[in-house]
Parts: C-alpha cells; sequence; structure tokens
C-alpha cells in the first residue's frame, strides 16, 4: 500500500491542533507573530546566515540527496537549506519557511555520530513537522509570552506537542523505511551515546515502556506531574508507538489505522495526568461513566446538595451543574456506558472511578442507601463486587 504524509499523521494531532487553532489565545498569539513578520521580515534566515554554516550540496552531496529522497517521500514542495551548527549535544530543528524556503539544522554532532538510516529518520522527522504545520500553533510564543495560557490550555498544549511528535517520528520512520535504525536514532537521542562503547538492544529498550506501565496502573495515580508538561513523549515511549505503527496497515502490518490509534492513545496516557483529562478511550469512557453514574448518586435522595454539587464541579469545571438533567435517559445510558468501561479500562482504572464517585456519595459527610445502590449498582456492573464499595467507601479518600 503506498501512503501519503497526511494519512499517517496521527489523529490526536489533527484533532488537537485543529482545536487550538480556533483557540482565542492561540489565535491572538498568531496575530501578533504575522505583524511583526509582516513589519520585520525574514530575519530567521538572516539570523542562520550569520551564526551557522550552511552546507551546500558540493559540501554535503549525501545528506542533500537523502533529504530530497525524503521530501520525495513526504510529497513536499519547499526547497530546502540545511545548516550546521557547532554543537555536542544531539539535536536537530526545522524551521518554519520563509521566502518560501525551508531551513533544517543539525548539531555538528549528530551528523558525525548518526550512520545513513538514523540520519533519514532524522531528516523525515523534521521535515514531517513542516508536513504537519505543525510551527501553525505557536506553543513557545505562548508558554513563554505574557498572557499566561489558563492551566487547561496549557495541558491541552503540551499534549497535543507530545502527539506532534508521534506524526513527525511516523514521518521519519516512513521515509527510513527501517524500524532498527529508527529506534537506535531514539536511542542515541535520548541517551547521548554514540554506539561505540554500548551496544543498543530494541527489546532491552522497550522493556523500560512496561516497566513504566507497572508503576502508573496503581490505582487512583496518574502519571506524575512533570511528565504532564514535556513537550516530547519520552524516548521508549516513542519507539514503541513506532513498533506499533509498524505493525500497522500503513506499514505492512495487520493492525487497522483505529487499533494503532488506540494503542498509541494508552502509551501516551502514561503521560497524562488522570482519566479525567487524559485522551485514551479509555479515559474518555471512564468521564462518560462518572458523568452519569455522579448525577445518578447527587440525585439518588432527591435533589443535588450544595456540597455535592461543589464536588461534582471539581470534576466537571465550573457551571458543569444543570437544572435540567433527563434522569431517566441517563439511568438508561448508564449500561451501556459500563461496558464501554469494562471493555477499555485496566481494573484498576475502574477502581478509580469507584472511589471518585464515592468522593460524591460522602459530599454531606455520610452516605444514604439510595446512593450506596448506586455505587453497588456500578460494582456490580463492571464486575468488581459489592465489597470494594465497602472498602473505598471506608478507606480516606482525596481528590487528586
Ligand atoms: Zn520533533
Amino acid at each position: 500500500m503506498t501512503v501519503n504524509a497526511e494519512a499517517i499523521r496521527s489523529e490526536n494531532d489533527k484533532k488537537l491542533s485543529e482545536a487550538l487553532l480556533n483557540d482565542p489565545l492561540v489565535k491572538k498569539v498568531n496575530e501578533q507573530i504575522a505583524k511583526a513578520e509582516e513589519e520585520n521580515p525574514y530575519t530567521l534566515r538572516r539570523r542562520l546566515l550569520s551564526t551557522s554554516v550552511r552546507l551546500s550540496p558540493r559540501m554535503a552531496p549525501g545528506l542533500h540527496k537523502m533529504a530530497a529522497e525524503c521530501v520525495e517521500k513526504l510529497a513536499l514542495d519547499t526547497p530546502l537549506e540545511l545548516y550546521a551548527f557547532p554543537s555536542p549535544q544531539y539535536n536537530a530543528m526545522c524551521f518554519k519557511p520563509e521566502e518560501g524556503r525551508l531551513f533544517v539544522m543539525f548539531a555538528s554532532s549528530l551528523l558525525e555520530g548518526f550512520d545513513e538510516g538514523e540520519l533519514r529518520f532524522v531528516v523525515g522527522h523534521e521535515l514531517g513537522h513542516h508536513a504537519y504545520r505543525h510551527h501553525d500553533v505557536p506553543i513557545g510564543y505562548i508558554l513563554r509570552g505574557n498572557t499566561r495560557p489558563d492551566p487547561r490550555l496549557a495541558l491541552s498544549l503540551f499534549t497535543w506537542s507530545r502527539y506532534a511528535e508521534i506524526s513527525a517520528d511516523r514521518a521519519g520512520a516512513h521515509c527510513a523505511h527501517d524500524l532498527e535504525s529508527v529506534s537506535r536514532a531514539l536511542f542515541k537521542l535520548a541517551s547521548g551515546l554514540s554506539g561505540g562503547t554500548i551496544e543498543f538492544n530494541l527489546q532491552d529498550f522497550l522493556d523500560q515502556v512496561d516497566d513504566m506501565q507497572v508503576l502508573d496502573h496503581k490505582p487512583g495515580e496518574g502519571a506524575p506531574k512533570e511528565d504532564w508538561f514535556s513537550t516530547h513523549p519520552f524516548s521508549p515511549l516513542r519507539v514503541k508507538a513506532l513498533v506499533l505503527f509498524n505493525e500497522s496497515e500503513f506499514a505492512g502490518g495487520k493492525a487497522s489505522q483505529a487499533e494503532l490509534e488506540s494503542g498509541v492513545r494508552e502509551l501516551m496516557g502514561l503521560m497524562e495526568p488522570s482519566y479525567l483529562e487524559g485522551r485514551t478511550n479509555a479515559a474518555e469512557a471512564m468521564r462518560r461513566l462518572l458523568f452519569a453514574a455522579a448525577v445518578l448518586v447527587a440525585n439518588a435522595d432527591g435533589e443535588m446538595s450544595e456540597q455535592e454539587a461543589e464536588i461534582f464541579e471539581r470534576f466537571f469545571g465550573p457551571g458543569a451543574v444543570q437544572e435540567d438533567w433527563n434522569i431517566e435517559a441517563i439511568e438508561a445510558s448508564l449500561d451501556d456506558r459500563m461496558e464501554q468501561v469494562s471493555k477499555l479500562a485496566t481494573e484498576a482504572q475502574q477502581i478509580q472511578i469507584l472511589r471518585d464517585l464515592c468522593l460524591v456519595a460522602r459530599a454531606e459527610g455520610h452516605t444514604t442507601p439510595e446512593e450506596r445502590a448506586v455505587l453497588k449498582r456500578l460494582a456490580r456492573g463492571l464486575g468488581l463486587g459489592d465489597s470494594v464499595v465497602e472498602q473505598t467507601l471506608s478507606a480516606s479518600v482525596e481528590l487528586d
């Protein structure tokens, strides 16, 4: 199957960037950037020409040939200029085009320490950022700018950025067409090792992700906070995401696009807050169930109390409480929501929902038989057993 660059772009990168491009603050910053560029055009190329070394086709014929092949594979039509800058740290970057020229920069150490297959991945990755117009979301300007983004926007910028890297990695893998080289390139980038004294082993590198998964599946614990605010997915996760890509229909494997994307979302969930903000299918199903069950618990004894409303809004945001909920419809949808969660979430995640629900049930400091009945219905529906409810209710629970 022949694939084009757009077809292999990560689904969440597409979705999240679409939403971000419509965000008022993102729009405002983009307008400011456009205005500054109009007043002072072509500053980037001028700066590159005076600080880095342009690699002409005569100086770097191999690199130019490779870049031309990547350009063709990704169906780009912007002429390239390649630059090197002195740095012991393996790094490469790509800038927004100026005067119809696209600039790709390489650290000197990377050009000398990476073999052809590894370089091909790096070039494809950088060109991927351009092919997917990732520069249209000015994440750096927004996060460093004067107008501080609200936490929700900041979180979506970081989450999007990690999926943008996944897209660029796929573009790189598509160009390199050799998983071993690609993984070695990511290993070198992450470790700074050149391969002289340390021998790379793909399986061992991937085992690191399994260990992360074991640690993150403790009930009630999402990924550590520093992970949420990371622009790049952790390298072994990137390799694992590429293994999934390699096993998908895009690389001649069996997995469908939907299977690929849901596998990647599960992996990336390891770096996301909790299911309340997570972008995985499991997180979405868990939110839907928590929402419905929380409405039912809060209304179990007549009306939603002020304390219940307050807890509810801590989960779902200010203004989430409505006057005219259709309780019967929500009630009727509960089985379906439970089935989705049973299918998509781990047992630890299911217990997490119950735990969060207990907060609503205990909002007034005690629970009523009606509230406990809803909790038990949920426990049974998820196949967890009644005892989980009693255990969870008696344990001290804190909102994350
Ligand atoms: Zn990148």
